[in-house]
Formats: C-alpha cells, structure tokens, sequence
C-alpha cells in the first residue's frame, strides 16, 4: 500500500498545564495555549497559564519532540496595547515556537521586534482570500495562516496553490456561525466579546432555572437563551446556539448546536496540501483532550501507513449529539448528514483562488518551514 512521507502537524488545545501535558503524550505535534490574562480568546477562570507555567510547559513539549504556540489572538484596546506586546516579548523570550497573533499592529509589532519568532495568523484575523493572505505574508512575514471555517476544500486547496504560506485548518470542536473575529453577540449580551476579552458568553453571566414542571431554563445575561424539557440535555448558553421563538415556533435561529467532525473528510483535506490541523478546544477537560488526540494521532498515522480512517472513533463527544461527519460507507459531498456542515465541503459556484501573489509571485515558505 502507498506510504505517505510527511503528515501535517496536529495541533491540540491546551488550556491547563495538565493538559498539555496529556496532548504531548496522547500524540500532539503541536500544542497551542495562552497566557492567564485578556490577551487570548479563551480567557475563561481556570484557564490558561501563568508565565512560570508556560515556561515550564514549552519545556515539557520539547522535552517530548513537541513545539508550543502561544495564541496572543484578542484585539488590544486603545491605550492599553502594553499587555499584548508584553505576551509577545514574553512569548519569544520563554522560546515559544510561534505565535498565533490576531491584530495587525501586533502583527507589525513581532515582526519588527522578534523578526525570528515565527509568526502565525490568527482565524480571528478573517483572512480568508489570496490578497488578504498575501498582504500579511507581504508586510510581516507570516509565515502560516489558520483558515476560517467557513471555506470549503477545493476552496482551501486553490489558495494553498496561490500563498506564500502554510495554512492551518480546524479538524474538530466547536463551530461558530460568526465570520471569525467579527461576533458582537456575546457582547451584546454581556458587555464582553471574543475579540476584546477573550471570552464568549462568559460563565459569570449564566444563570440555569429549574423550573416546576422538571424544565430547565438557561439564561444569558438578561436573555432567555434556552428551556429544556425534563429529560433533555441542557447546552451551555452561547447566544448563537440559542432556542428562540419566531413566528411563534420555537427553534434554533442561527444554528443548532453541532460540532465539527472532519475525520471523515481527512483523506481530502489532506491533499489540499494544508500543513496543519488544529483540534479546537482550550476550554475542554483532560480526558476530552485525550480522546481526541488520540484519535486524529490514530486517524493520521493510519493515512500514512496506507490504511482505513477510524471516521466514528469521536462520535460521543459532538456538542449537542450533531456532528459535521460523514456517515460510515457514504461516499461524496452530498452525503446525508451533511447538510449542517457549511464549510469544507465544496459549494457550487465557490470562488476559486487564482493568480500569484502579486508582490511574492514565485515566492513561498522557506523550504525548512514547510511543515513546521
Ligand atoms: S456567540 Fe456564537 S458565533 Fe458569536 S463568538 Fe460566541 S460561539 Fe461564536
């Protein structure tokens, strides 16, 4: 059977030490993790390293052949960019392998000061087209990019043929219906967004309400976001994914709650040429972070060596009990059970990528980083 040489890098959430530490043993390439403070897009209580952590924890990943990213993904807000320079100084200093920055004057920022720490661009970027890519590998030198999730492969793989960079795709978790980086709900709701403050729907604004027929009515802020029935499962409430009445039924109005799954589709994926794929999750417990690694380490290695993908190995961890996956035995992109997943799969009339990259034409990652 045909043996395939080089695999992209699998790039696993680590929001606690401990669990980066079970990434680097279930098998991560990569784990990506952010400071203890508003300067990354999961800052939720609990969460997240303090510097003494993250330095002991990049040790530990390259102790055991892996490398750490430092997310640095918010927006710093006007006066107040000291904290997020300070992430990056601090990030290059304690020898993160590459930082994952959102904002363009942070992006400025580490390619003039730490010309030598790789740069990656955030998805809350929403660089998502040939020029918008090209311009950042252009002006700071950046050197991958993490696609938004809302293109689909043949889309992904005509700018992987066009961008002087490496493209990073997500592969499981959470979706969300925002175009990355421009969500204001959970603002709207709380006073607090991704964007600015790391955090969506922040914990500290919801409330559950058991009430007396058994139902449970969940709360978000000021908003009724949910009510489930006695012996339904009851969601977080993330304002996207909450039940709203419309017209005088009650439903989903922007998405159910579902998860990304693209096990099924990894073959595809990976001859669209992406050199990583990132499992989302920072919020997430060990054991989650566990099967999962586990399971995309199983799916790659079995590729390589020529044999069947696991596709259903993570079918009990989908939010809501939905998944973006593929039913075992069905074959193309119109297979049932996909019609929630809007990404990924080609879409009639998508724009294909064309061209060169006008300034770079002929350019293209450094040999030695293709791949990192
Ligand atoms: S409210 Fe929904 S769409 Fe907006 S950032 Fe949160 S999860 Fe994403």
């Amino acid at each position: 059977m045909k043996q395939i040489k080089s695999l992209p890098e699998l790039v696993c959430p680590a929001g606690t030490p401990s669990a980066l530490r079970v990434a680097v043993d279930a098998g991560a390439d990569v784990v990506y993790c952010g400071f203890r403070d508003k300067t990354n897009a999961r800052n939720f209580p609990g969460l997240n390293f303090s510097r003494d952590e993250m330095a002991d924890g990049i040790r530990y990943a390259h102790t055991h052949g892996a490398k750490t990213y430092i997310a640095i993904n918010t927006f710093p807000q006007a006066g107040n960019v000291t904290l997020w320079k300070q992430a990056v100084d601090d990030a290059a200093s304690f020898g993160a392998d590459a930082v994952i920055v959102a904002d363009i004057g942070l992006a400025a920022y580490t390619a003039k000061n730490h010309p030598h720490l790789r740069l990656h661009l955030s998805v809350q970027a929403s660089a998502s087209n040939e020029d918008a890519i090209c311009y950042y590998c252009d002006a700071f030198n950046v050197k991958r990019v993490v696609l938004p999730r809302v293109l689909s492969i043949p889309e992904i793989t005509a700018l992987n043929s066009v961008i002087p960079c490496e493209t990073e795709v997500f592969a499981f978790g959470g979706l969300c219906v925002m175009a990355e980086g421009r969500c204001n709900l959970s603002s709207y709701a709380t006073g607090k967004s991704p964007n600015m403050n790391g955090v969506c729907s922040p914990a500290s604004h919801v409330r559950y309400r058991q009430d007396k027929d058994g139902a449970m009515t969940s709360k978000l802020g000021e908003f009724t976001i949910n009510r489930f029935a006695k012996e339904e499962a009851a969601g977080y409430p993330t304002l996207c994914k909450g039940r709203f009445r419309l017209n005088g039924e009650a439903g989903y109005i922007f998405e159910e709650p579902t998860s990304l799954d693209a096990l099924s589709l990894l073959p595809d994926l990976l001859k669209s040429g992406v050199a990583a794929l990132k499992i989302e999750g920072r919020q997430r417990g060990r054991a989650y972070i566990e099967a999962v690694v586990l399971a995309f380490r199983q799916a790659l290695d079995a590729y390589a060596k020529g044999r069947p993908i696991k596709t259903d190995a993570l079918i009990n961890l989908a939010e809501g009990g939905q998944s973006t996956r593929r039913p075992a035995g069905r074959a193309g992109p119109a297979a049932e059970g996909e019609k929630r997943n809007r990404h990924l799969l080609p879409r009639h009339g998508h724009e294909q990528a064309r061209g060169q990259c006008h300034a770079r034409a002929g350019g293209g990652p450094d040999a030695d980083d293709r791949g990192q």
